[in-house]
């Protein structure tokens, strides 16, 4: 009971949400108070006709340390939804599912953001007591109240993505993996690093303001809502999603190349454009769109991005412009040193 109690402190230290799941599969698998042959949180991933399982932490015997998927894969190549009718059956029924005649298998729900479905899977020889039981699911309870305090200060609490205060650390990480990720390759999905860069997408939505004044400020809000919620569905998991403010989205890329990132921005601006909102009918966005560079800074990358939607919206609207197209077009000029003195022509 001891080692539980320094656990949990160690845990409710934590800031970082990696370490946050690496230390809960850690004091759940290393625990002297019961005997787990293997311990897996999982999350369900990807648009909502399409799921799969993402592992965030697995400790197994033949592991010391915890495992992760990584960011940056092809959601398709993970484990789909529907072929474990027992972790979708905790999902459905929010509660503990119990199967197995040795090896056991339980598997617990756990409830953290509302968009998010998220399990802790444990296999064991024996069947997990009553007991146990109830002491794995009140330390759930505690990551689950940890995890709701990091989202307080992280997230936008409407549309539950990012904030604003979150981009700049995001950023700088990103920044740096893109050399090493760039240079890297490896046949195993866990590593599965494949040359690829990061862009910065802003998205705009065009004469938001007519929403609100047409229809009242809480269907605006509403709208803001599902577009989101419509975001979550067709980025990939690893893009990183904001929203900045008002009705300004901004997303984090990480993309083969730039048809790549303009593909997966047009899908999206598509998508929205053929959208139906309750009672507010048809919107579209605007969206801009920059890579990011060497020695990049966030504002520096933020600023190139917000000129192409500049560009975008002062041209019509409805359509998505990248800031390197239109440099090269001649429509956008930048000084050889970076991109902070850009003037229209
Ligand atoms: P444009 O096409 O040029 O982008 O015009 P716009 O109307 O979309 O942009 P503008 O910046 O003129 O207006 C943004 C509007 O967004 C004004 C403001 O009332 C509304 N807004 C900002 N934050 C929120 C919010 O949290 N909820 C709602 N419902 N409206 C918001
Ligand atoms: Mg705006
Ligand atoms: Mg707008």
């Amino acid at each position: 009971m001891k080692k539980l109690l320094r656990d949990l402190s160690y845990l409710s230290e934590l800031r970082d949400r990696q370490a946050m799941d690496f230390a809960l599969v850690k004091l759940i698998g290393q625990s002297d108070l019961w005997c787990l042959s293997a311990v897996r949180l999982l999350r369900a991933v990807g648009p909502e006709s399409d799921q799969h399982w993402v592992t965030l932490g697995e400790l197994d015997r033949q592991h010391s340390a915890p495992q992760r998927d990584q960011f940056w894969f092809d959601v398709s190549t993970l484990p789909r939804l529907s072929d474990f009718a027992q972790r979708e059956a905790v999902i459905v029924t929010e509660s503990v599912v119990r199967s197995g005649h040795g090896p056991f298998t339980t598997i617990f729900p756990i409830d953290t953001q509302a968009s998010v479905c998220s399990l802790l899977e444990v296999e064991s020889d024996e069947r997990v007591s009553v007991d146990t039981e109830a002491l794995i699911d009140s330390v759930l309870h505690l990551y689950e109240n940890l995890q709701g305090l990091l989202d307080y200060g992280e997230r936008d609490p409407l549309t539950e993505l990012l904030n604003r205060k979150t981009f700049d650390g995001a950023f700088l990480r990103a920044a740096q993996t893109q050399d090493a990720a760039a240079t890297l390759g490896h046949p195993d999905r866990r590593n599965a690093l494949t040359a690829a860069s990061y862009w910065l997408a802003v998205i705009d939505i065009d004469h938001f303001k007519h929403v609100n004044d047409n229809f009242g400020h809480l269907i605006g809000d509403e709208v803001l809502l599902l577009l989101a919620r419509q975001m979550r569905n067709n980025f990939r998991f690893h893009d990183q999603l904001y929203r900045f403010g008002g009705e300004e989205f901004v997303v984090l890329m990480r993309c083969t190349d730039h048809q790549d990132a303009l593909a997966a921005l047009e899908r999206f601006r598509c998508q929205i454009a053929q959208h139906a909102f309750p009672q507010v009918g048809h919107i579209t966005i605007s969206i801009g769109v920059a890579p990011l560079r060497d020695n990049d800074t966030p504002s520096g990358a933020f600023d190139r991005a917000d000129k192409a939607v500049y560009y975008a919206n002062s041209h019509g609207r409805n359509q998505t412009c990248s800031f390197t197209l239109l440099v090269e077009a001649g429509e956008l000029a930048e000084t050889s040193d970076g991109a902070q003195e850009v003037d229209f022509f």
